[in-house]
């Protein structure tokens, strides 16, 4: 029996004139995700995206799994693909639905014809379908106000689909739709919520990673790069910008005070993100910082780092609280990764006392006593590229 996958438009089905725009990235990006599980066609009408396998072997399963990460998609599901007759669609309807139908107790059909020269019409076909179902499975009862099953028979000009039963899909609107953006990812828990939040809102990320090799190691790139594999099926695929950051964070442990070191550091990773971004077409920056869970996420610590950079930061985990975060890491796999115990250049190099409450006066004051452009230039044109893929 030919199965298909049905993703039904979220947000997007309200987009009004850009509508379609929305849609054709939907189709794209979807079919990025599909492509390495075999061919597969598509067609959009009323607000849902039919992905046909153009191919027998190809794995529902997996790409009943692929497409549930795909953002845009309100609600998804598989149907099974029949013939335009009557009695062939009870047959399908027996044999296709049966692990659904029996698994609950009561149910309804509801019936979409869009193709009119079908002749049975809707009401009837909700109907004689209904009772050839009561009594193939005698178990079960009608309940249309709340039923446990609300079986669907589809009648179009290609085909006639049934199915029963959908899932939340990923939610958001496509990824690409609101522009590209910056990832600031460091190897911890909150980083990659964020890009996943961003994402979900549209962004397309590209990353942005600092490392200070030889105090942090080759695995703890590795890690970032596990996590931001994590993100590919939710983001697509990822440029990752791999800065080096050992020279920037020597040069501010010998010339600055303690105290200031790590909103320093932090105000040279914006700069260097702002270059990052400006080059690579980036219109904001994301961060992973939470109100108040460090020093360094204070409200006057983020206006000091903000004032760097001329570009919006999102910080979309800013009011959550760990275990809030954390729920969002294990839901898209990436909290087993993060919990590495792997040294991040962050954590390198940290004060005994940072300063919760700095005044941008006195770190910039604090900031003479650095060669900062050429210090930026420098590790601008050491930063390394790594593509980060669909598997
Ligand atoms: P995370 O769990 O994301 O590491 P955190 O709670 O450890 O966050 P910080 O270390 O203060 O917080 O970092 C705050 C934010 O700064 C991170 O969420 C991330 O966006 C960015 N950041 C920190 N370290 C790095 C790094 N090595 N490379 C790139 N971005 C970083
Ligand atoms: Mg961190």
């Amino acid at each position: 029996m030919k199965e298909i996958l049905l993703l039904k438009e979220g947000e997007i089905a309200l987009k009004g004139q850009n509508r379609s725009s929305f849609e054709d990235l939907l189709i794209k990006n979807a079919k990025r995700r599909l492509r390495a599980l075999g061919p597969f066609s598509y067609f959009k009408a009323q607000s849902t995206i039919y992905v046909t396998p153009e191919d027998d072997g190809i794995d529902m399963d997996e790409a009943f799994e692929v497409a549930g990460r795909v953002f845009g998609v309100a609600a998804y599901c598989r149907a099974c693909v029949v013939e335009k007759d009557y009695g062939a669609i009870c047959e399908a309807a027996r044999e296709y639905l049966a692990p659904a139908l029996r698994a609950v107790k009561t149910f309804k059909v509801e019936a979409k014809r869009s193709d009119k020269s079908f002749p049975m019409r809707s009401p009837e076909i909700c109907r004689e379908l209904g009772g050839f179902l009561l009594e193939s499975f005698p178990h079960l009862r009608v309940d249309v106000q709340n039923p446990d099953v609300v079986v669907i028979a589809e009648i179009r000009e290609r085909g006639a689909y049934l199915h029963a039963g959908q899932l939340p899909g990923a939610g958001g609107i496509p990824v690409g739709s609101s522009g590209r953006a910056g990832l600031l990812i460091s190897g911890g828990i909150d980083s990659p919520v964020a890009g996943y939040m961003m994402a979900k809102r549209g962004l397309e990320l590209s990353a942005i990673h600092f490392e200070s090799p030889p105090y942090t190691s080759e695995r703890a790139r590795e890690k970032v790069m596990a996590l931001l594999q994590k993100l590919v099926p939710y983001c697509g695929r990822i440029k990752c910008y791999v800065v080096p950051f050992t020279k920037i964070q020597e040069e501010i442990r010998k010339n600055c005070p303690e105290d200031l070191f790590t909103i320093i550091m932090r105000r040279y990773m914006m700069r260097l993100s702002d270059r990052i971004a400006k080059e690579g077409g980036l219109s904001a920056l994301v961060t992973g910082e939470s109100l108040g869970q460090v020093a360094s996420q204070t409200m006057l610590a983020m206006a000091c780092t903000g004032a760097v950079t001329d570009l919006p930061i999102f910080r979309p985990v800013i009011g959550m609280d760990k275990n809030e975060i954390v729920a969002i890491a294990r839901k898209i796999d990436t909290f087993e990764t993060s919990i590495l115990p792997y040294e991040d250049c962050c954590t390198v190099f940290t004060p005994r006392h940072p300063r919760t409450r700095p005044k941008l006066e006195m770190v910039e004051q604090a900031e003479q006593a650095l060669q900062g452009g050429a210090l930026v230039e420098e590790a601008f044109a050491a930063t390394e590229t790594v593509w980060i893929r669909e598997l």
